[in-house]
């Protein structure tokens, strides 16, 4: 993979923003179940409508053959999806695909970190929200934080690219603990970024408005240990950068669909584990790409046209309001985070 390969997207939606990025959910499988992502007992999707590695892999080359040259794996855990490995190695060689990201809760990666790094993953966002065991078991209700962190460090150990904290931040779960995680992160040299929780799935035990944390209560909170300045850094996604003066290697970023809407630089999709193309996060504006698979198998100039023609599909903006009763019941694990 090399940045100078990458080519123009042919993805435009009818507000002009180019697509270039697409997040695969490969799962909605977990080994955990955070309170904010899905209920304790969530009800699986079938097998049979599952996307298959190959179907995956087939609807990713035609993106990255209309432009797209960042992909995120992600979930559900993507780490749980027997054969993972597969996916990750075939992606890995294709030559115009730039950045090849996951997202995992980390309890994998003990296990896999080497194999990821040498099938060409260039970033991988590790979740953590809490370095007390015993708010890591309430959070994940049935997680060790011990085989997380155990994952953050062999992870450390490849040298991939970036290595990012992603800790969700909640009122009375967690909220206390943002000067710890980010001092985990500077021993380290990785960097960490806080989100805001998105109001995705219903049957959650919380109430969201409740336990909203919003990105400048922590900025103001960390302010009082450590010299912060933005800047101008971007990656893929929504995150804005902050730099800590007396720390280099660290960043810190926030992830702030309410506080500081990011729709107007929107440039992903996303792949439900079903084969569902999702336009955006926050609505339900898709186009069944599992269906189009299926129909004309082997076909790829159908399948790119579909994609061209879902980037019509793309709202402007999503509608977030942790006050409304109306809530999207699509789960974070089926749309991949
Ligand atoms: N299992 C992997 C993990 O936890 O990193 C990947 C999938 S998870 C759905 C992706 C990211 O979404 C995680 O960082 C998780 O904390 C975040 N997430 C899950 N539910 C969320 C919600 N309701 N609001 C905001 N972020 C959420
Ligand atoms: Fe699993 Fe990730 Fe959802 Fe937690 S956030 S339940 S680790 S998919």
């Amino acid at each position: 993979m090399d940045a100078s390969t990458s080519q123009q997207s042919k993805l435009v939606d009818r507000f002009g923003r180019t697509v270039n990025y697409i997040r695969l959910s490969v799962t909605d499988r977990c080994d955990l179940r955070c309170v904010y992502c899905m209920p304790e007992k969530m009800q699986f999707v079938p097998r049979s409508q599952l996307l298959t590695l190959e179907e995956m892999e087939s609807i990713a080359r035609s993106f990255i053959n209309l432009g797209v040259d960042k992909i995120r794996i992600t979930g559900g855990e993507p780490l749980v999806r027997r054969n993972i490995l597969q996916l990750f190695n075939n992606l890995g060689t294709i030559e115009n695909l730039r950045d090849l990201t996951l997202t995992t809760n980390g309890t994998q990666l003990k296990k896999y970190a080497r194999a990821l790094k040498d099938a060409g993953v260039t970033r991988i966002n590790i979740s953590l929200d809490t370095l007390r065991a015993d708010r890591f078991r309430d959070m994940t209700r049935i997680g060790d934080l011990q085989q997380t962190l155990d994952g953050i460090d062999a992870a450390i150990n490849c040298n991939f690219e970036q290595i990012k904290i992603n800790s969700v931040v909640m009122k009375n779960y967690n909220h206390d603990e943002m000067h710890g995680l980010v001092k985990f992160c500077i021993d380290r040299g990785i960097d960490i970024s806080f989100i805001e929780e998105m109001p995705l799935g219903g049957n959650v035990q919380h109430d969201r408005a409740a336990t909203y944390c919003s990105s400048d209560e922590i900025l103001e909170d960390l302010q009082h240990h450590y010299e912060i300045v933005p800047t101008t850094m971007k990656t893929a996604g929504p995150t804005r950068y902050y730099r800590l003066t007396e720390h280099d290697d660290t960043r810190i970023g926030f992830i702030s669909p309410h506080s500081h809407n990011f729709c107007d630089s929107c440039n992903r999709v996303r792949l439900t584990v079903e084969g569902r193309l999702l336009l955006c996060l926050g609505q339900e504006h898709s186009m069944d790409l599992r269906h189009v698979v299926r129909s004309h198998p082997g076909d790829q100039k159908v399948l790119e046209q579909a994609i061209i023609d879902a980037m019509l599909l793309k709202p402007e903006g999503h509608n977030f309001d942790l006050n409304s009763q109306t809530i999207l019941l699509r789960h974070m694990n089926l749309t991949g985070g």
